[in-house]
């Protein structure tokens, strides 16, 4: 197809300085605000602006910003559409234009510059936004059985538990027009994908959950590239366009397996590794660093599902400069050459994110390869105990794994049910409970709660890492 993922960028980000956008630069994936763990969306670098806390400095932007969702994580290569990493394309009105506009505009995008077959379009509002519903219906002409009034969860956005919000409005695509258009779903994923949201910001969501309206009425909208391209790609899922699918075969052909000719099975586990790196080294050129807690946690446990996820599927260096073996390196030269119009500075940092990679990647392979064994053992012992009752791996040794080997429980529990076997997690959490009542006795024990969107994020200097219980619960560390 003509439409690369760079010239998708190019085009939404031409269009809009075409009428009278200021194109502005990705914010880094850490925001600048301890309320926000990671940047989740385009809007982010102009809270303040939205907020009335900082003046504007211009009267509208357009951006490609970098974003990371970890509540994505599950979804990765689960659904089409999910990554943890991806590119919110947006054009932003800092008190200038309003719906109309931000309708008008969005639509012409769409149908006029990436030629997207109006027919094809479906539209959602919020449910009690009738001058939205109007503007789609009277200007732009969409025939009403193609727009949905939605509710809240849905239609009405808010970057988290407090901030600014408003109702939206979505644009959905149409794989499937031969449906028609009784009892359609926009929820449905095998028909329909949502690609462009138009968010009317007008409130301030307050602690208490008051909306209070913001001075200014702003457009906040967001468009995700790899959606887009894979629409105008026509390729099955974002995995498979042209911004993510090099990483993936780059790990197959170092598998040596085919993309083309792999059962689901591997295919999901070729998407986790593309996505999971192009997450790993936007996060780590963005300076967070693998660690036990908070943002470090999140690397952390991205690189070793790719390493794990890596081995699964016969994974083994390539030789690689200095890289014993390893593979991350070589998989995150090619995240580097797809990089230069995402983030410029990514190639700059190609050294030290290569030794972070190398570093932890040799890491964990020596953890896994002391766990591995000894998990294998345990899972026979739960397969041969079992009796008639479904095959479960006690608390006590999740627990030893987790403790003295530095295994992290979701791998435990993703390599027991590869084997059918369960895990049990109540039993875990009473040898945790034991284990911390024995510490708090001898150590000064801080409970960090880490991995929340919207808590501020602590650190402490000099930790000692005692293990981990999951990526958005509660991490223990001796001071
Ligand atoms: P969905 O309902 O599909 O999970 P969303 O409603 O959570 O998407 P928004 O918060 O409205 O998404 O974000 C704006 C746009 O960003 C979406 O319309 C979509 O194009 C894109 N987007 C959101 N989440 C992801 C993701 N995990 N991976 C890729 N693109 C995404
Ligand atoms: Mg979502
Ligand atoms: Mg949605
Ligand atoms: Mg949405």
């Amino acid at each position: 197809s003509e439409w690369s993922g760079d010239a998708i960028r190019r085009r939404f980000l031409d269009f809009y300085a075409a009428r009278g956008h200021k194109i502005l630069p990705s914010s880094s994936l850490v925001p600048d605000d301890p309320t926000v763990f990671l940047t989740i969306a385009g809007m982010l670098q102009f809270k303040p602006i939205f907020l009335g806390k900082e003046p504007r400095r211009v009267p509208c932007a357009t951006t490609s910003q970098k974003c990371i969702r970890t509540n994505d994580i599950e979804n990765v290569g689960r659904t089409s559409r999910h990554q943890t990493f991806f590119e919110m394309l947006g054009n932003f009105s800092f008190g200038d234009y309003f719906k109309k506009d931000a309708i008008k505009w969005a639509w012409e995008l769409t149908t006029k510059e990436y030629g997207l077959p109006p027919e094809r379009l479906w539209i959602s509002v919020f449910e009690d936004d009738d001058e939205a519903f109007s503007i789609w219906l009277n200007e732009v002409g969409v025939p009403k059985e193609r727009i949905k009034r939605m509710g809240e969860d849905d239609n009405f956005w808010t970057s988290g538990a407090t901030g600014p919000c408003g109702p939206c409005s979505e644009m959905y695509y149409d794989f499937h027009p031969e449906r028609g258009s009784l009892n359609a779903d926009l929820n449905d994923d095998s028909r329909f994908i949502e690609f462009y949201n138009l968010v009317f910001m007008q409130y301030n969501k307050n602690d208490d959950g008051s909306l209070e309206p913001l001075k200014q009425k702003n457009i906040d909208t967001g468009m995700g590239l790899e959606r887009m391209a894979r629409i105008l790609q026509n390729v099955p899922n974002n995995y498979e366009t042209d911004l993510i699918f090099p990483i993936m075969e780059k790990a197959a052909s170092m598998a040596l397996v085919s993309y083309g000719k792999a059962d689901d099975a591997m295919r999901t586990n070729l998407k986790v590794i593309g996505d999971h790196m192009r997450a790993v080294v936007y996060l780590i050129s963005d300076g967070v660093i693998p660690s036990n807690i908070g943002r470090g946690y999140v690397v952390r446990r991205l690189i070793r599902r790719v390493v794990r996820t890596g081995r699964l599927i016969g994974m083994r260096g390539d030789g690689h400069e200095n890289s014993e073996g390893a593979f991350l390196p070589s998989l995150a030269e090619t995240v580097i050459s797809l990089s230069s119009e995402i983030d410029p500075d990514v190639e700059s940092r190609r050294k030290s994110i290569l030794g972070e990679l190398l570093r932890e990647e040799l890491r964990f392979v020596q953890t896994l390869g002391r766990g591995e064994k000894l998990l294998d053992e345990l899972l026979d012992e739960a397969l041969g105990s079992a009796g008639g009752d479904k095959p479960c791996l006690s608390g006590k040794d999740v627990f030893l794994l987790y403790d003295t080997y530095g295994f992290p429980i979701e791998i435990t529990a993703e390599i027991a049910s590869e084997r059918d076997v369960t895990i049990d997690m109540k039993g875990f959490d009473i040898e945790m409970e034991n284990q911390r009542k024995q510490s708090q006795a001898a150590h000064n024990v801080i409970k960090l709660s880490v991995g929340n969107e919207t808590e501020i994020v602590k650190s402490i200097p000099d930790t000692e890492f005692l293990g981990y219980e999951s990526l958005f619960a509660t991490a223990v560390v001796k001071a």
